[in-house]
């Protein structure tokens, strides 16, 4: 089949590795100038770690695992260490493989199929579905009709919209938002990974490898603003750590400022009935964003591209879209319920709370 995937994140890459591997002709479209792979470093786990095996990837993936979470540490707003972070609380097992987002974006893109087609500064614009084929019309100006065509465009997803409707009737806000900065004059930096807490509010230093991130977490109704305007994202950012000179958050916040690719978000989740319609089909955070809080969404992303290239091995397109949606429910149902112990953990809502988070912990390592 010819295949549009909309989106060249973990799901998009992931999808086209899969298809191609089947002898699908894949073409990805991605609306930025490159494949967007800041942020901070995500988890391969469970299930998902045999998927990698199964793509033949696991032991590139593997290769470049990463142990940045073991030295993550609650500090107060001194920096004095209140409490590290029991790793068994956060992981599935020893199997699950830490790795920078940049990192597996690579190994995916490596496993790129030959001919697979990837367009940046591109999007979808319009989808008219006849039943035998889908055309699509691009931001571009550009149209062109495919077999089936792949939303894996992330939270905020132009397929979805197009196939599905707006994003308000299937989004769900989960009172909190993110965002990651390069923090460069961290960079290389050895030590303890600090998260200093104040109610409501979570800023971090993540270093790995020759890199280093702020991560910024705070609690927050749901935000009107353009997802596009950065600006008014920083804004936003720095608005919520207003009045908060202590520990290092002045620093991070100027290096937000400085950020051209500034990463800002809310923590929501995408809950659809279904993932198809027609011909068209959505994978990743597309259909099911779990959260970053969840800590899982790149392992959905995985698992669902291998079960809708496997299920489409047969001719029968609904009977094979409604089998990849069996076998993914079940994973999405468990991360997309394991947010709100997550968001309690990082981002607790009183000093009480930061306490009890902290007394737990130091006990959990006695
Ligand atoms: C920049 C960035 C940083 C992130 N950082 C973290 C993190 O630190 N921790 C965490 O848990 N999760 C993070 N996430 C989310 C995480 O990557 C996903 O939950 C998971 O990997 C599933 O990925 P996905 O491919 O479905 O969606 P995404 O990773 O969101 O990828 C979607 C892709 O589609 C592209 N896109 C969006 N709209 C269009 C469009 N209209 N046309 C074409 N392309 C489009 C985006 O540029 C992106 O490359 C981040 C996502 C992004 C985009």
């Amino acid at each position: 089949m010819d295949i549009l995937i909309s989106g060249a994140g973990v799901a998009g890459l992931s999808a086209a590795v899969n298809l191609g591997a089947r002898r699908h002709r894949v073409t990805i479209v991605e609306r930025s100038s490159h494949f967007r792979v800041n942020g901070s470093p995500i988890d391969v786990r469970g299930d998902a770690v045999a998927i990698t095996e199964k793509m033949g990837l696991r032991d590139k993936i593997r290769d470049q695992r990463l142990r940045m979470t073991e030295s993550g540490a609650f500090v107060d707003a001194d920096g004095t260490v209140l409490a590290t972070l029991p790793v068994a609380e956060i992981s599935d097992s020893d199997d699950d493989i830490e790795i920078a987002r940049e990192d597996l974006a690579a190994v995916l893109a490596d496993a790129l199929p030959a001919d697979a087609n990837v367009r940046f500064r591109e999007s979808v614009a319009a989808l008219t579905d006849d039943g035998m084929g889908v055309d699509v019309g691009f931001v571009s100006g550009r149209t062109e009709r495919f077999d089936l065509v792949i939303g894996a465009d992330g939270l905020h997803s132009a397929v979805r919209r197009l196939a599905f409707g707006p994003e308000r009737d299937f989004v769900k806000h989960l009172g909190v938002y993110a965002a990651i900065a390069d923090l460069p004059a961290e960079a290389g930096a050895g030590g303890l990974n600090p998260t200093y807490n104040f109610p409501g509010h979570m800023a971090s230093i993540m270093r790995y490898r020759d890199r280093a991130l702020a991560v910024f977490l705070f609690r927050s109704d749901p935000l009107d603003y353009d997802y596009h305007d950065l600006d008014a994202q920083k804004k936003i950012l720095a608005d919520a750590f207003a009045g908060h000179d202590e520990w290092r958050i002045p620093e991070l916040i100027a290096a937000a400022n400085a950020d051209a690719e500034l990463y800002f978000d809310s923590a929501s989740q995408i809950h659809l009935p279904g993932w198809h319609r027609g011909r068209v089909v959505l994978v990743g955070d597309a259909a099911h964003a779990a959260s970053g809080l969840s800590g899982r969404g790149t392992s959905l992303a995985l698992l669902g591209t291998c079960f809708l290239a496997e299920e489409l091995e047969e001719d029968d397109l609904v009977a094979a879209f409604e089998r990849y949606e069996a076998r993914q429910r079940t994973y999405v149902r468990v991360a997309q319920a394991s947010v709100v112990g997550g968001a309690n953990l990082v981002v607790p809502v009183t000093w009480e709370d930061i306490a009890a988070r902290n007394a737990r912990f130091q006990a959990a390592a006695q």
